[in-house]
C-alpha cells in the first residue's frame, strides 16, 4: 500500500494515504483466474458471460469491449450481444430469455442505460428487462431475488462495485466495525446495497468490513456537510463532480469515492480530490480507485454463476 508521501520540497504534500484500487483489482482479477483454471480443470465449464448491449451508446460500447477483455485475460468467455436500438421491449425481453434457456451462458449483462429512444420511441421497460433475468445467472445482482437474500444476510451474488469497496477496505485492512460510516447516494447499484452490506454483522470479508453504524444520505438531507463530517469513513456515490469538499471531511477519516464524472475530457470523482487528501486518512482516487474493482467482482460473479449452475460450489 502506498503509505503517506510527504514532501519538504514543497511541490507534492499528501497526508493520505492512496488506496490503490487498480493494483487490488489486478490481484482479484488474477486470483480469478487462478481459481477459473482449477474449476475447468477439474472438469468445469468454461464460465460465459454475455453482455446485451442495445444501441449505440459510446461509454456503454466502452464498458462492454472493457468486460469482454477483462474476461478473456481471465479464461472466462466473455461474449457480447449487440442489438439494434429499434428492436421492441417484447424482442429484448425475448432475448434474454433465450440466454436464460442456453445452458452455455452462466452469467447475463444487460447493459444501462438502455437507449431513451428505443422500443419504437416508446424507450424500454428497463425494470422489466432486468426482471428477466435468471436470479442464477444474474451476476450483476439487480434481480429482487438477489437484492432480498442481499437483505436478508445470506447473498448468492453481490452487487459488483458494493463488493468492490468491500474487498478495498478489506485489503488495505480498514476496519470499519463499530464505525460511523456516511453513505451520500441511494441508488439501487450502489448507496443502498453499501450501506446494507456494512452494516451487515457477517460481511463478505468477515466482521471487520462489517458491523458499522451507517447513515444513508440523499438530496433530501438536511445538514449534509454536518453528518458527512461525523463519518469515520465517507463513501460518495453521488454522480456529481467533486461535490464532496475539505470542509465536509472530519480531519482523519477514510474517503470512498465512487464517482465518475466526465468533465471537459477528464474524469472526476464525487470528491474533491486534491483539498480532500490533505483531510483524509486515506483516500481512493479517480480513476483508479473503485472504478477497476467493479469489473474484477463482475468476473468473480460469473465464476460463481458457473459453479452454482454446474452444482459444483
Ligand atoms: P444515481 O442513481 O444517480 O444516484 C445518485 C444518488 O445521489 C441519489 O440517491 C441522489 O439522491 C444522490 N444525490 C444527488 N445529488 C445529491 C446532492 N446534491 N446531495 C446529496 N445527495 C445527492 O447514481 P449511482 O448509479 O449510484 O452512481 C453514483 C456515481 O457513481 C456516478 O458518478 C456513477 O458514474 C458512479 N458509479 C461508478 C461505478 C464504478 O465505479 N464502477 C459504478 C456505478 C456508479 P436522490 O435519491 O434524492 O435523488
Amino acid at each position: 500500500v502506498t503509505m503517506a508521501i510527504n514532501s519538504t520540497e514543497g511541490t507534492e504534500f499528501m497526508t493520505a494515504e492512496l488506496l490503490d484500487g487498480k493494483r487490488i483489482a489486478g490481484e482479484i482479477r488474477a486470483e480469478v483466474a487462478e481459481q477459473v483454471r482449477q474449476f475447468v480443470d477439474d472438469g468445469g465449464p468454461t464460465p460465459c458471460l454475455t453482455a446485451v448491449l442495445v444501441g449505440e451508446d459510446p461509454a456503454s460500447q466502452v464498458y462492454v469491449r472493457n468486460k469482454g477483455r477483462a474476461c478473456d485475460k481471465a479464461g472466462l468467455v466473455g461474449r457480447t450481444l449487440r442489438l439494434p436500438a429499434e428492436i421492441s421491449q417484447q424482442q429484448l425481453i425475448d432475448t434474454v430469455q433465450g440466454l436464460n434457456d442456453d445452458p452455455q451462458v452462466h452469467g447475463i449483462l444487460v447493459q444501462l442505460p438502455l437507449p431513451s429512444d428505443g422500443n419504437g420511441g416508446a424507450g424500454f421497460d428497463e425494470q422489466a428487462v432486468l426482471d428477466t433475468v435468471d436470479p442464477l445467472k444474474d451476476v450483476d445482482a439487480f434481480s429482487p431475488v438477489n437484492v432480498g437474500l442481499l437483505m436478508q444476510g445470506r447473498p448468492r451474488f453481490l452487487p459488483c462495485t458494493p463488493h468492490g469497496i468491500v474487498q478495498l477496505l478489506h485489503r488495505c485492512q480498514i476496519s470499519v466495525a463499530g464505525k460511523h460510516v456516511v453513505v451520500v447516494g441511494r441508488s439501487d447499484i450502489v448507496g443502498k446495497p453499501i450501506a446494507m452490506m456494512l452494516a451487515q454483522r457477517d460481511g463478505s470479508c468477515g466482521r471487520d468490513v462489517a458491523n458499522a453504524t451507517v447513515t444513508i444520505a440523499h438530496s433530501r438531507t438536511e445538514d449534509l456537510g454536518e453528518i458527512c463530517r461525523s463519518a469515520d469513513c465517507l463513501i460518495a456515490a453521488v454522480g456529481v463532480p467533486e461535490m464532496i469538499r475539505a470542509d465536509m471531511i472530519r480531519p482523519g477519516a477514510v474517503v470512498i469515492d465512487v464517482g465518475i464524472n466526465r468533465v471537459n475530457d477528464r474524469l472526476v470523482g464525487d470528491v474533491a480530490f486534491d483539498e480532500a487528501k490533505e483531510v483524509a486518512s486515506a483516500i481512493t482516487p479517480v480513476p483508479g480507485g473503485v472504478g477497476p474493482l467493479t469489473i474484477a467482482m463482475l468476473l468473480h460473479n460469473t465464476l460463481l454463476a458457473a459453479r452454482l449452475q454446474s452444482g459444483r460450489v
